[in-house]
């Protein structure tokens, strides 16, 4: 089945949805029993999507793991309140202390401060490693390495990682791979084609796509869906039938909204790159972009979000440029339908194994599905802002 069926098909087994379209929204926290022998089944089925306590789930937390495991091509799916619940789900799930653990130089910020702090309490090391040593990474393996992290395109600088590569160094030495594969969704790389042992949705982002609900999944291949899924039971880590439904929902419409956000994407690149005030587009469909190679070679397409690296421009000149936008709000969580821009004035503050090579201000842009040319006005009146305070400084 092509990947636009399979995304209308994956998770509505009828078993879930019973007589309508969509799995029902199944809110429990009891799950309540007739017999003895009823409670009994349910225990000891309790982890293979039987109804047993609400903190395992409902049909609809059932249906919509069973869509991403399609989706994605893993053996299990687990559910987390939010995508950083779902990353530190899978760290403590195989990491202990005395372990050490090869963490991605461009990670999402929250995921280093949970390798800088957390996991550093627990006694667990982090080495952080240029996104772009493929192969390269056999050199940083210690006999106590327990997981590589990766995360592709990275945040911010949207560097592409060769997860092969890597995943088959890891494979010689026992080592578990996990992948943040936000950017992608599971449309645009399947993880577990090329080697990956548990892959990572914050499904707050394009999966819910329309930014109004937070949820994170964790799939992983046959050897580690046992162990992560028993980590997540016992560390108590459930997520709302309510928002579950609404991932489940924004997911049908993934396909053509990916679609329109990378074809709008790259009409606004397409002109970013006539801008004089602009020195660097990071894309990773743009053959200056890192990775790119294996970008073309892994991927199958790209999406609305990455990032411009300016010339010049200090906090006065960025305000200029932001504020006042008409379609592009300042913003975190992107993903959903509408424009987003953050700046950020310190890359290099974010990262300590390699060294971000531009002295100008980044802005990460999110580009929705507004009409791009009301975008590209929205951005050129933005750039005469910032061109303005730029000289009356
Ligand atoms: C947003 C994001 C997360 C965290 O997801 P939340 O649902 O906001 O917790 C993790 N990884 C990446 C790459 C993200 O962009």
């Amino acid at each position: 089945m092509k990947i636009a069926s399979k995304i209308i098909h994956a998770g509505r087994s009828k078993k879930w949805t019973g007589y309508s379209v969509n799995v029902p929204v199944v809110r429990a926290s009891t799950i309540v029993f007739d017999t003895m022998a009823e409670l009994k089944h349910a225990t000891v089925h309790r982890g293979d999507q039987v109804p047993y306590y609400g903190r395992r789930g409902t049909q609809t937390h059932f249906a919509f793991s069973d869509a991403i495991c399609e989706l994605e091509g893993g053996s299990g799916c687990a559910l987390y309140p939010c995508g950083a619940a779902a990353i530190s789900g899978a760290l403590l799930a195989f990491l202990k202390t005395g372990d050490h653990l090869l963490m991605v130089d461009n990670a999402y910020e929250p995921t280093r401060g949970l390798c800088d702090k957390l996991l550093k309490n627990l006694g667990i090391e982090t080495t952080y490693y240029d996104p772009l040593i493929g192969a390269g990474i056999a050199t940083l393996i210690k006999p106590n390495t327990k997981v590589i992290f990766l995360e592709s395109p990275g945040s911010l600088t949207m560097e592409v990682q060769d997860v092969p590569a890597i995943c088959a160094v890891a494979k010689q030495h026992d080592i578990v791979v996990m992948l943040d594969n936000t950017w992608a969704s599971p449309l645009l790389f399947r993880p577990f084609e090329h080697g990956v042992d548990i892959s990572i949705q914050a499904a707050t982002k394009y999966i819910v796509g329309h930014s109004d609900a937070m949820l994170g999944t964790a799939s992983a291949n046959a050897k580690h869906w046992p162990t992560l899924r028993e980590a997540g039971y016992l560390m108590g880590y459930c997520a709302s039938a309510d928002d579950v439904y609404l991932a489940a929902r924004g997911l049908r419409t993934l396909g053509v909204r990916l679609k329109q956000h990378q074809q709008n994407a790259l009409e606004v690149v397409k002109w970013l790159q006539q801008r004089p005030e602009v020195a660097h587009i990071r894309h990773p469909a743009l053959p200056e972009n890192p990775g790119h190679a294996e970008f073309m070679r892994d991927f199958s397409g790209s999406n609305g979000l990455f990032s411009v690296v300016l010339h010049q421009g200090d906090a006065k000149a960025i305000a200029a440029f932001i504020e006042g936008m008409q379609h592009f709000k300042m913003g975190f969580s992107w993903g959903g339908y509408e424009s987003l821009i953050i700046a950020n004035l310190n890359v290099q503050a974010l990262r300590t194994a390699t060294v971000w090579p531009y002295q100008g201000p980044l802005l990460r842009l999110h580009i929705g599905l507004e009409d791009p040319a009301d975008l590209i006005a929205d951005l050129e009146r933005a750039f005469n802002r910032f061109n303005q305070a730029l000289v009356t400084q």
